[in-house]
Formats: C-alpha cells, structure tokens, sequence
C-alpha cells in the first residue's frame, strides 16, 4: 500500500452494495430495496422546466436547505402530531452523509465507540471503521430477530476505552423486517443521556411505525429518514435527521457546505409536494409483500420472515446442514437467471418489485431450489 495512506485502511474494501448491477433492461434489481417505480413523468417534467427555467448552473446550491427543511418539518409533523421545525432537521447527501457526520460530530478520536445488533445495515460499521472508531456488535435472536438486550447492555456498561456513545438502531430492521418491539423501545428509553441513540427510519413510510413523536422528550435520540426508497429519488441523494436542535447544530458543523446539488433540492420539494401521487402506490407494495411473503412460505425449504418494510429475509431451513453454501449457490443461480437479491447474514434480502418482478422472483427461486426438493 501507499506509504502515505493509513495503515488501518488496508483490511477495508470500497463499499460496493450491488456488484453486478448495471441499468440493462432485462435484470430485476432487487438488492437494493429501491421502489421499482420511477418518478412519474409529469413530475419529471416539472423538474426539467425548473432545470431550463429557474436553476442557474453557475451558482452554487442553498447552503443552509432552509425551505426543504421547513416542508421536510411540515411532512414530518403530518405523520406524527408533532410541532417539528426547520431547527430539528438536518438535510444530507443521501442518510449515508449524516451517519457519517453523526460519527465524526460522536466518536472521532478515541472519544466514543458504537454500538450495533447484527445482522443489520452494514454501513454504521464501515463507515466507523474508515473513521477508526471501534465497533461493539450483539447479536439478534435467529427466531425473531430481537436485540439480544442483556448482552446490548453488557455491552453499555462493560465497554471502556473508549466507551460506547452511540446505538444504532434501523426500525424496521435491514435486513430483516423486524420493527422494534415495546421491550427494545423500553431498553433504549433506558440509555443515559450521554449515549446518543440513532432510529433509522429509512421504512418507515412502509411501516408507518415511527417514534418521532418520543424526539420532543428525549434530546439524546435522532431519526434518520431518506427520499431513496418510498419517494423514489434514491438517484438524488437526499437524507434527513430529526432530532434535538443541539445536536442538529452539531451535524451542521460537520457537513459539507454545499453538500447536495441545487438540483437534487428541487427533486426532494418536488416529491414533497406531490408526495400524495408518489405514496399512493405503497398499499400495492404491501400486498405485493404480503403475497410474496406466502408464497415463498410455501416452499418447503425456505423459512422466510414477516416484514414491516419492502423487503423480504429468508433463510433456508437448518435442516440442510450445508445451508450456507447451498444459499452461495441459489444467490449465483438467482443472478444468472436476471434477479438480483443481497445475499446477507446467511439469508437472502429480496426488495419487494413490480408485480412481474416478483413473479420472476418465485419462479427463479423455485428454480434454484428444485434440486432441493425430495424426489419422491
Ligand atoms: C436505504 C437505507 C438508507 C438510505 O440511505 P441513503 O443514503 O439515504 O440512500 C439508510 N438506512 C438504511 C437502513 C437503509 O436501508
């Protein structure tokens, strides 16, 4: 390696979430929980007429996102009766932007480790790791996927050197489905001030389940949400963080200045505005998750988990004791035959489709698994 490149970054990869995936026609992209519906066309028109007639190419974007972060609050208020304003939101580059602002603004220099329940999104300790802060993880029940909460707070009170100042949490969980049960809720309810607790809400507008409403009695949490997956703007790049305004003054030091593209600002008001037209789809995405949820319970080989998002887990049932290279194998089959799925903790995390794609999904998988099926 370089001379000159830390040395900690050697073991680290470059984050590459979807090898294989390009934009062909013919693939169903399932890996990576976007919405398999497009922006609808008359909203792209809307944002190319901006594009040719308001944005002015050579000066740089708003710096503050005053007027997103006040129909951002508006949204937010709708969903949870609360009184959120422009002063507890935090706009990104992506949610990704604000996690890693959340760890640098934490744990940065020795001053805080983090603390996570596998399996769950990867990218709180990757991007911990590229920072050089140390990452605690627990495990979560194979069962139900529950926190293992007497070794979380294990964790809390054991670990030294630095100790942990952050948990994060995904309500519901990628890669598994679960939202937070009452118990966890209560655990995290439990955690001194001096811990921050990060709920990212990146589903929520499939659960419908969201704890904003807690943010006004507890200075110590942040919520995390995204335009990525329901609002379908995940090629624009466009997170928020709601929380305390002390610690959104905290995440504004560390962001970039100009951190999302003047056009990525105008997509997000967009989709804000005609969030009506986008979200009305999501009742068609439920039932398509509910019906793929059954069908692939069917199969005999598969258990598969409900989910509070637009996602499926399945793993495949410990009665086959080579299941995880079996698993390696149906993954490969799965992409050779056009339908790309994440292949994660020793299951398969497939993003709910269009009707055809998920058609596609059972019969591919169906397909990959025959040679599983008894002969009888
Ligand atoms: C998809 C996802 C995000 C969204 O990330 P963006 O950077 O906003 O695209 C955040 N958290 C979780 C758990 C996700 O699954």
């Amino acid at each position: 390696m370089l001379p000159f490149i830390r040395s900690d970054l050697d073991k680290l990869r470059a984050y590459k979430p979807h090898p294989g995936s390009n934009t062909s026609q013919s693939i169903d992209r399932l890996d990576t929980n976007e919405s398999p519906y497009n922006l609808p066309s008359e909203l792209k028109q809307k944002l190319a007429w901006t594009y040719q007639e308001v944005i002015e190419s050579n000066r740089y974007p708003d710096a503050g996102h005053d007027e997103l972060k006040a129909k951002i609050a508006e949204y937010v208020n709708q969903s949870a009766h609360t009184n959120i304003t422009g002063a507890n939101i935090s706009v990104g580059n992506g949610s990704d932007e604000i996690i890693r602002s959340v760890l640098i603004a934490t744990c940065v220099g020795n001053e805080g480790s983090i603390l996570v329940a596998n399996p769950t999104f990867g990218v709180y300790a990757i991007f911990a790791q590229t920072l050089g802060i140390p990452v605690v993880s627990v495990e979560r029940s194979p069962i139900n996927f529950e926190m293992d909460l007497a070794a979380a707070q294990n964790a809390i009170t054991q670990t030294q050197h630095p100790a942990i100042r952050v948990v994060f949490v995904v309500h519901p969980n990628s890669p598994t489905g679960n939202a937070l049960t009452t118990d966890e809720l209560v655990w995290l309810q439990s955690l001194p001030e001096h811990i921050l607790v990060v709920i990212d809400e990146a589903y929520f507008e499939f659960s419908q389940n969201t704890v904003v409403s807690q943010l006004a009695a507890r200075p110590n949490w942040l919520v995390l949400r995204t335009f990525s997956k329901a609002f379908r703007l995940a090629a624009h790049r466009v997170g928020y963080a709601i929380g305390h305004p002390e610690i959104i003054a905290a995440l504004e030091k560390i962001r970039l200045p100009y951190n999302l593209p003047t056009f990525s600002i105008a997509a997000a008001l967009v989709a804000l505005q005609h969030q009506q037209l986008l979200l009305n789809v999501i009742p068609h995405l439920i039932a398509e998750r509910v019906k793929l949820t059954h069908n692939l319970a069917q199969h005999p080989s598969l258990q598969v988990w409900e989910s509070a998002a637009n996602f499926i887990y399945l793993r495949l049932k410990t009665d086959f004791p080579q299941s995880v290279d079996l698993l390696h194998l149906i993954h490969e089959q799965l992409q050779a035959s056009g339908t790309l799925v994440r292949h994660i903790s020793g299951g398969l995390r497939i993003t709910v489709g269009s009707p055809e794609e998920n058609q596609r999904t059972l019969n591919h998988l169906q397909a990959a698994l025959s040679p599983l099926i008894p002969i009888s």
